[in-house]
């Protein structure tokens, strides 16, 4: 029997599925591997995952049901015990529905059951029964697309859906945009940097993965609609739409995507990234998700747009032809973010996140209100002003998590 641990196994089954590997030799396959012990340190886990080893021997192949909540692949079966009747909260959490792996970035491919596939990280950690109201059975893979995944031009820049974040942020500084004026650049670096990443995260998960997944802190979603982003979406019968990536994400999770629809790419106009910007974030910890992000940009010298995400369900933009004053711009949050659209999770209360809305709104106007540079400004937050670009920042693709 092979074994596999809990995270691997989705991606396993895909590839599997993939190289024709018979349904009857991938139903052997178990995970996630190791007796549910409470297990939390490595040494634990380490024990946990022996000790199922051990049963598995002694019971020559009948794994054990323990502790009520032993989780086995659905399609395998065991005698005695029980133990077909305990996958339930693990298994919704696989992806073992899938009956065929797709590659093709043809929409009227699509239909009922499908979910594209780009990085992931989001279907493999949520499992086949996350998507719809009914379990999924086809992913179409977005992964051999070959799409560019960033095209700069003096029009500005077009980010793939595919692009994967380790690639955007190795944007700043590259060939591609040098001797190129667009002080909006800034915000990429800051922008992933605000993922909570873990390895695969950074180097597997794309641009459009994370705009279509519309978590309010989608570090992607701050950065394309505070540059006014606008997203090229592929329908299924054919043609194709273009929305603002502030309109594009319509709640906590939810989009204007029709099924089927495809996330193309994401254009970054060249006016926007000529705009000097401002940045802030915060998060309830060290490296946590966020809680608050705020992007503001003046335009022309003069025009405030302030966009602000992960505090609320969705993004908000406000709009002043001119910088507004302190009481002005709390007036005009006042008028655009109800008590109800401020996001609540555990990653922050809505009446923190309202707070620090207004607050970090407040930094930024007076950021961008004082001359380039100006010393001694408030900075709450994290990653603000942008560090030196190059390998002074310490940071690489391959440093990021785990
Ligand atoms: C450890 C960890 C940390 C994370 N931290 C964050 C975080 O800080 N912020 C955050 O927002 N998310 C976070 N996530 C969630 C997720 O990893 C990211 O949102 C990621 O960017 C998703 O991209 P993906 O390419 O892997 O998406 P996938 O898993 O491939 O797809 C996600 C969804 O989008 C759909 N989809 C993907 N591409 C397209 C397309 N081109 N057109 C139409 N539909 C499409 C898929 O069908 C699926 O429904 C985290 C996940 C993990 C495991």
């Amino acid at each position: 029997m092979p074994w596999a641990p809990a995270g691997a196994t989705s991606n396993a089954l895909t590839r599997l599925l993939a190289a024709g590997v018979p349904p009857e030799r991938i139903a052997q396959l178990h995970s996630p591997i190791g007796l549910d012990l409470g297990a939390v340190t490595p040494g634990e886990v380490a024990v946990s995952i022996t000790a199922e080893l051990i049963a598995a021997r002694s019971l020559r192949g009948q794994l054990p049901a323990t502790a009520g909540n032993f989780r086995h692949h659905p399609s395998t079966p065991r005698a005695g015990t029980g133990a077909h009747k305990l996958c339930q909260a693990g298994d919704r959490m696989d992806m073992n529905t899938i009956k065929a792996v797709v590659s093709t970035t043809d929409p009227a491919q699509w239909r009922e059951g499908d979910a594209w596939l780009a990085g992931g990280t989001v279907l493999f950690s949520y499992g086949s029964y996350a998507f719809g109201p009914r379990p999924l059975e086809r992913l179409l893979d977005l992964g051999p697309a070959g799409w560019e995944p960033i095209t700069v031009t003096g029009h500005g820049i077009d980010l793939a859906a595919t692009c994967t974040i380790a690639g955007l942020y190795s944007l700043p500084g590259g060939p591609e945009v040098s001797g190129r004026n667009w002080p909006g650049l800034h915000l990429v670096r800051a922008c992933c940097d605000s993922f909570v990443a873990s390895f695969k995260v950074w180097n597997m998960s794309t641009v459009g993965g994370n705009l279509c997944t519309s978590l309010p802190a989608g570090p992607v979603i701050s950065l394309c609609a505070g540059l006014d982003g606008v997203a090229t979406l592929l329908a299924p019968g054919g043609g194709s739409r273009t929305v603002p990536v502030a309109d594009f994400i319509t709640g906590d999770a939810a989009n204007c995507l029709a099924p089927g629809e495809l996330l193309r790419s994401i254009h970054l106009p060249a006016s926007a990234l000529s705009s000097r910007v401002a940045f802030r974030r915060l998060s309830l910890s060290n490296l946590g998700r966020s809680g608050v992000l705020l992007v503001g940009r003046l335009d022309a010298g003069t025009a405030l747009v302030l966009t602000v995400t992960a505090a609320t369900k969705r993004p908000v933009q406000l709009r002043f032809d001119r910088l507004p004053d302190a009481d002005l711009l709390a007036a005009a949050l006042d008028d655009a973010i109800p008590a109800e659209l401020y996001h609540d999770d555990i990653h922050g209360l809505p009446a923190w996140r309202r707070d620090m809305t207004y607050r970090l709104a407040e930094e930024i106007r007076a950021e961008l209100a004082a001359p380039e540079g100006t010393p001694g400004l408030a900075v709450s937050g994290d990653f603000w002003p942008p560090r030196a670009e190059g390998p002074a920042t310490g940071h690489t693709t391959l440093a990021k998590g785990a």
